[in-house]
């Protein structure tokens, strides 16, 4: 790309000025008044003392400020770093080791947990954006913020005034527009911090420029077919503080001129509310979500037959959910492939009859593919067979912040990244992904996916969730352990489900062991956390 997402926003700025930009609960912001209020929060964070260069941390849910405060940092040429603000006091803290910012742009509840972060950490100043009252669904959100729970108990026990510095959102905004001697960024300058999910270990800080995340918008233009700029609705139900709904909902949306309805957090209630005022077109989400979506329109209590484009990532697809969303909207659901240090889809399934469920698609516009050893990732695996899969493109970040060693070991020479996940391209160049390569479980010298296990177990009528983990075998080695979620009403009979594995798994992939559950550890946008799921079976 040859603009910046500065340059973008100012020319959708331009272009679309009257028509609405975003929409929260009802009330509407137009490109005109998104492109004042970034002028205005960019002079009040360059009054703060925030120049090219400098740090900007957000912890926000989705909200207008939300972004606001993005393109105001990005203004500055500032580099943003996005959290997930339900965090507990001590992961955010973690990340703020890691990255170091000294200026935050907080929701209210997170403010004093900043305040009181130890005082070796550099941050300086918190701007406090006072959404909690304003969100009418922000109870519920509270409920389960860790983050509220820990002020809690914190109020009682804190002595020490704060010494960080609070400046209001509202104060931030009391100038006009942002000085004439703002440089702002250049295309291949950082734009964005943007953590990975931690699903595999400790989330690493992704760098990801201007260019990267421009150029994955522009990559998903070309991929979406007959989209209508300046018409297009867009739900926001997934974070902004994740990879995939800062480019998917975000980015791509203000590139287009679209409304971008906005929610705190995915609620089917909050979605059929905003259904009733403004219909979606374009809806990315995860396949849990769509799951719950498509039994709502199939009850016929939410209509998605507007939505013309829904595009499923961040973990596999089960065939299954594809044809609930198809029947109960009669549009298209299609898989995406990609990862944070993707910003984020590098992949994609025509979206058109030629899409194949089952298969992320085919490499995004100029994006190239490889399938190696991975023991070896300079020797490439014949075509149809698995091995590591090896992306390059615009859209591969520039390393992981302050971690040069994972680095080395994810960018290799000649721009190539390591994704850690096993693949297999078939002749005609569609991609599957069989799972991630620390996560194969190795049973008695064979490979088994954990993936296709818990799709055999998730195909049982009584069985709504399942994870695959391996546990140590008492006589050395691993053996196939799986949690389950039975359906409400179910009773676990092991052998019975056992014996249905078998009629669609070879018998070293059957799980020897299976544990019922009440729930299975998720991240925030919804990937199950199998780590976890193996510590729990592990201290069961
Ligand atoms: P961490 O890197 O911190 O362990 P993470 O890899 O889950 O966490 P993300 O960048 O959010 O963090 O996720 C990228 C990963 O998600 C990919 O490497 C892949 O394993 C998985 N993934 C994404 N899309 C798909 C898909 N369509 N099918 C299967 N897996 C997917
Ligand atoms: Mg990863």
């Amino acid at each position: 790309p040859t603009q910046t997402l500065t340059e973008m926003m100012a020319e959708s700025v331009r272009t679309f000025g009257r028509r609405p930009a975003l929409e929260f609960f009802g009330a509407v912001t137009r490109y005109s008044d998104l492109g004042e209020q970034i002028e205005r929060a960019a002079e009040g964070l360059r009054r703060l003392g925030v120049r090219k260069g400098d740090r900007v941390a957000i912890v926000l849910p989705n909200c207008p400020q939300h972004v606001v405060a993005f393109y105001a940092a990005l203004r500055l040429g500032a580099i943003v770093i996005e959290h997930n603000p339900l965090y507990t006091a001590r992961e955010l803290r973690h990340q703020f080791e890691d990255h170091g910012a000294r200026i935050a742009i907080a929701w209210d509840k997170t403010v004093d947990t900043l305040a009181d972060f130890p005082s070796d950490l550099k941050l300086e100043r918190i701007v406090s954006v006072d959404i909690t009252a304003a969100l009418p669904f922000a109870k519920r959100l509270l409920l389960r913020a860790p983050v509220a729970r820990a002020r809690a108990s914190r109020a009682q026990l804190t002595t020490t005034p704060t010494t960080r510095g609070t400046v209001s959102w509202s104060r931030l905004l009391g100038h006009r527009r942002v000085s004439r001697r703002v440089a702002g960024p250049a295309v291949g300058d950082i734009a964005l911090l943007q953590y990975t999910s931690g699903t595999t270990g400790t989330p690493k800080g992704a760098i990801l420029t201007h260019s990267n995340l421009l150029a994955n918008a522009l990559q998903g233009r070309a991929w979406v077919p007959g989209l209508v700029e300046g018409e297009e609705v867009f739900y926001g139900v997934l974070p902004l503080f994740h990879a995939y709904g800062m480019t998917l909902c975000l980015t791509f949306a203000m590139s287009i001129g679209a409304r971008l309805v906005l929610f705190p957090k995915f609620d089917l209630d909050l979605v059929r509310d905003a259904a009733r005022k403004t219909s979606p077109t374009f809806l990315p989400a995860v396949p849990p979500i769509y799951d719950q979506l498509a039994r709502a329109a199939s009850r016929g209590t939410l209509d998605l037959s507007t939505v013309r484009f829904a595009i499923s990532g961040a973990m596999s697809l089960p065939v299954a959910t594809v044809d609930r969303w198809e029947e109960a909207t009669g549009g298209l659901l299609v898989e995406g492939y990609g990862m944070t240090e993707t910003s984020p889809v590098a992949l994609g399934n025509p979206i058109g009859p030629t899409r194949r469920p089952g298969t992320v698609g085919v490499p995004f516009p100029s994006t190239e593919i490889r399938v190696v050893d991975p023991d070896d990732p300079t020797v490439d695996r014949p075509l149809g067979e698995s091995g590591e899969l090896l992306i390059r493109g615009p859209q591969v970040f520039q390393g992981y912040w302050g971690r040069p060693g994972e680095t080395a070991a994810a960018l290799l020479p000649g721009g190539w990244l390591r994704t850690g996940d096993i693949a297999s391209v078939s002749a005609d160049g569609f991609v599957t992904i069989v799972d991630r390569l620390k996560e194969l479980i190795i049973t008695g010298g064979f490979n088994v996916s954990p993936t296709e296990v818990e799709d055999a177990l998730e195909a049982h009528p009584d069985v709504v969730g399942a994870a695959v983990v391996p546990l140590p075998r008492s006589s050395g080695g691993e053996e196939v352990a799986a949690a389950i979620v039975l359906r409400e009403g179910a009773e676990l009979d092991v052998e019975a489900l056992r014996d249905y594995c078998r009629t669609r798994l070879a018998a070293y992939k059957v799980p020897r062991r299976i544990v019922a559950v009440e729930d299975l550890p998720r991240s925030l946008i919804g990937k199950v956390l199998r780590r976890e799921v193996r510590e729990r079976l592990l201290s069961a």
